[in-house]
């Protein structure tokens, strides 16, 4: 029905409005009318009984025309009486008329109401609105007759004429206030919708540069266009990591690459003879094979934890025992280069909230780039403490530190220490890896280091 949230939300004021009028218009009008009728009924009562004495009731009863009339010439002007007898006829009027003719007595009035005594009726008399009130005429006991007082209604239906007019002049009036403010209200909210759906329809077609601009504001459209913003932002920052991603997956893969092709089109054309120098070649393919595995496996990891298909099982484990088996993988490595791991553990078991398999990932990473970056013959000491209620795992080397400029950046993908020796040796992936899966604990993880002092990186789980 609406193609503009602007027009239903004035649509809506304007139904909101239009049911106050009514409301109030039928509201003042019956309260008017009631206040009115319970005031001028009490009066016509008053009235009508002044004339409900024992000259009416012998009047009646000696159909005495001459005493009726006596009686009636009391009435004043501003209402009308009449005397009924019951059976025998007998009718007054306060216009002076008196006479004898029987009645039917069906008009409403003269239905008496037992609770209040008397009966009321509101009709057109001669295309004048008139109330009629009727009290019995009551002798020993026996209803002899009726009292019948009429007035016409003329003032109140003006009066509540003039209310209505009033009334009808405030809605009018309040919708001439009411509606610019409406217009500006229902702007205040259609306008940053119609712009956050400008800037999604930019983004959809691959713009990430805009953002909604609007005034500061704290309610919900506030909080909407920030989270729109945040959101944008974020859409931005990852498409420019996934550039870069692909950037540096495409240099990483090229790299060995073009090294095994080299060394393969060497020994194809048949140039090296030596057989120390054909077997230094073919070591060299292998390794840059092993190279070319590990970063496979590391960026399909990194792929599954970027789409959550990773799940982790959060379970309360022995972490102690997931280092021993990290360690225990490495051991190898570790063996290659004369390298002994050292074990401090505080005791050993402690429980931590934690996923096995990744767990066991981050401490395999830390120990491998623990052996990686320490010169033959060193240790590597991994260490246990507990914390004010948390447990630090300290993964210690004897290597070649990091760099201040460095620490800072470590984490991120792709990124090798500016050491010469480092970036041979890395992919730069582990670290990231090691970030993400803590990061899905909610466990930080930080690194204390000097170059060639060596470097500590430092776990905090809380103990479950
Ligand atoms: P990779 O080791 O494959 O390069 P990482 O993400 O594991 O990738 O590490 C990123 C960088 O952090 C490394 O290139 C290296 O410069 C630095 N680094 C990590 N661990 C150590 C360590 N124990 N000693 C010295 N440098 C380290």
């Amino acid at each position: 029905m609406f193609k503009h949230i602007k027009n239903r939300i004035l649509f809506s004021y304007f139904i909101l409005l239009l049911s106050c009028f009514l409301s109030i218009f039928v509201i003042a009008s019956l309260f008017l009318r009631n206040a009115y009728f319970s005031y001028a009924l009490n009066d016509l009562k008053d009235d009508a009984g002044l004339f409900n004495d024992d000259f009416t009731k012998e009047a009646i009863i000696n159909k005495d025309l001459d005493l009726l009339k006596k009686i009636l010439d009391k009435a004043e002007d501003n209402y009308t009486i009449d005397i009924f007898g019951l059976k025998n006829g007998v009718v007054g009027n306060s216009k002076g008329e008196v006479f004898i003719k029987k009645q039917d007595f069906q008009q409403e009035e003269f239905k008496i109401i037992p609770s209040k005594g008397y009966g009321y009726a509101l009709r057109e008399e001669n295309s004048i609105r008139t109330a009629y009130l009727a009290i019995p005429i009551v002798k020993e006991g026996n209803r002899i007759g009726f009292i019948r007082i009429s007035t016409p209604v003329l003032y109140i239906e003006k009066t509540i004429n003039t209310l209505r007019l009033y009334i009808l002049l405030i809605f009018v009036f309040a919708a001439v206030i009411s509606f610019p403010v409406g217009i500006l209200l229902s702007k205040g909210l259609s306008s940053p919708l119609l712009k956050i759906a400008k800037i999604a329809k930019e983004v959809s077609s691959g713009s990430l540069t805009k953002r909604v601009e609007i005034k500061k504001r704290t309610d919900e459209i506030g909080t909407l266009v920030n989270t729109f913003n945040e959101m944008v932002k974020k859409l931005e920052q990852a498409s420019r990591e996934r550039k870069i991603l692909l950037g540096n997956i495409s240099h990483e893969l090229m790299t060995p690459i073009t090294t095994i092709r080299g060394f393969i089109e060497t020994l194809d054309a048949g140039k090296i003879k030596n057989r120390q120098s054909i077997e230094e070649c073919l070591e060299v393919i292998k390794s840059e094979s092993i190279y070319l595995r590990e970063l496979i496996e590391e960026l399909q990891l990194l792929a599954r934890l970027d789409d959550l298909s990773v799940k982790y099982d959060f379970r309360p484990l022995n972490i102690t025992a997931v280092i021993l088996e990290a360690e225990k993988s490495l051991c190898l490595k570790a063996e290659e280069k004369d390298i002994d791991i050292i074990n401090d553990f505080f005791t050993d078991s402690v429980f931590v909230r934690g996923d096995y398999k990744t767990l066991k990932r981050v401490f395999v990473n830390l120990l491998y780039n623990a052996i990686k970056y320490s010169p033959v013959g060193k240790s590597v000491f991994v260490s246990t403490r507990r914390k004010n209620g948390f447990l630090e795992i300290m993964v210690k080397d004897e290597g070649i530190g990091i760099g201040s400029d460095d620490k800072g950046k470590i984490f991120e993908r792709f990124y090798r220490g500016r050491n010469e020796e480092q970036r041979e040796k890395g992919i730069g992936l582990g670290l990231s890896i090691v970030k993400e899966i803590l990061d899905a604990h909610k466990v930080p993880i930080r690194v204390e280091s000097q170059p060639n002092k060596g470097s500590t990186f430092i776990i905090t789980f809380p103990i479950v």
